[in-house]
């Protein structure tokens, strides 16, 4: 999707606003987790960096619901965690879930990740984890910004100003800075649900692009995009060593134009269709970045399942292991 060619007005932003429902609730499902993991310990700090904001906009008319700006802003309050000391001379970790507020795995993932794995990592290694960078996205279930902004495209400060994207890059700026030399590595948490058959098509058609639901690829199985840049190409196999314990890898021959080897998919990312890709922008930080696909239906359960989570967590693991051993 070429941003130079973005045939959309605030009319057409507003339509598709208009089409959107509240389906999930982000303090209930994320933000009473998030304060439980204040109480989790002394490897762990919770941090917010800002609140999401309307841009300009007023007020905000959502599934029946009107939100005034100061409204919307309290609504998402956005929060990060630390775990360990990232400035020690540990190797450190970023892991961002919920760049796709849809793709639910990533958010619970990562949120799994701080409950579950952190305290016994963190004598070893320091994380940054952001576990739902978009949360106005994950309760909408959809991909984009209440301002149709697609934030995996957004992770470019000459691009439109996108606060899920723009407020994590300050962090993180800040943070590289402060420490002084790259991160060992970034994981952003995605998924590609059956869903995208539907969705992408008129996200492609915004962008002067025809396509039809039969040209929309749902690899059968967990793939991992690897950077081409990556300073240890070999993490990538460490991770599906890992993945491949708790979910099917796919077995697509090719995916998206490049080649899949054994579930692993070098990302040139120098497309203007890739500007702007978490990933991307990583790379500038981190040693090696990562983003997961996960395949949250290859089995019949639902969505965001167990094996979607383990999945996402696996893909931490990986990581971990190959930095402990190499
Ligand atoms: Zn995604």
């Amino acid at each position: 999707m070429d941003p130079r060619k973005d045939t959309w007005k605030e009319a057409d932003k507003l339509e598709w606003l208009a089409k959107q429902t509240l389906q999930r609730s982000y303090a209930e499902q994320v933000l009473t987790r998030i304060e439980k993991l204040k109480q989790a310990g002394d490897h762990l700090k919770i941090l917010p960096y800002g609140n999401l904001t309307l841009q300009g906009r007023e007020e905000l008319a959502i599934d029946g619901t009107t939100l005034t700006a100061q409204e919307y802003q309290d609504r998402y309050p956005l929060y990060y965690a630390e775990v360990g000391d990232i400035t020690d001379s540990k190797p450190n970790i970023i892991i961002t879930g919920g760049t796709h507020g849809y793709e639910e795995s990533g958010v619970y993932g990562a949120l799994e990740f701080l409950e579950k794995d952190a305290a016994n990592y963190s004598d070893h290694f320091s994380f940054m984890v952001f576990p739902c960078i978009s949360p106005f996205a994950f309760e909408v279930n959809q991909r984009w910004t209440h301002d149709a902004w697609d934030p995996n495209r957004s992770f470019d400060r000459s691009k439109p100003y996108v606060p899920e994207a723009q407020l994590v890059m300050d962090v993180l700026d800040k943070a590289h800075k402060s420490i002084g030399r790259d991160f060992a590595a970034a994981v952003d948490l995605h998924e590609t649900p059956d869903r995208d058959k539907t969705m992408m098509p008129p996200q492609y058609q915004r962008y002067g692009i025809n396509l039809t639901a039969d040209d929309i690829l749902i690899p059968n199985g967990y793939y991992l995009i690897s950077n081409v840049a990556n300073r240890s190409p070999q993490m990538a196999t460490k991770i599906i060593e890992s993945v491949r314990k708790v979910t099917p890898i796919a077995p697509d021959p090719e995916i998206h134009g490049e080649k899949n080897e054994e579930g692993v998919v070098i990302s040139k990312g120098d497309s203007p269709t890739h500007q702007g890709l978490n990933q991307a922008y990583m790379k500038t930080i981190s040693d090696n970045s990562f983003t997961t696909e996960i395949y949250p239906e290859i089995h019949s359960e639902p969505r965001g399942s167990q094996e979607a989570i383990a999945a996402q967590r696996a893909t931490i693991h990986g990581v971990l292991d190959y930095l402990a051993n190499n």
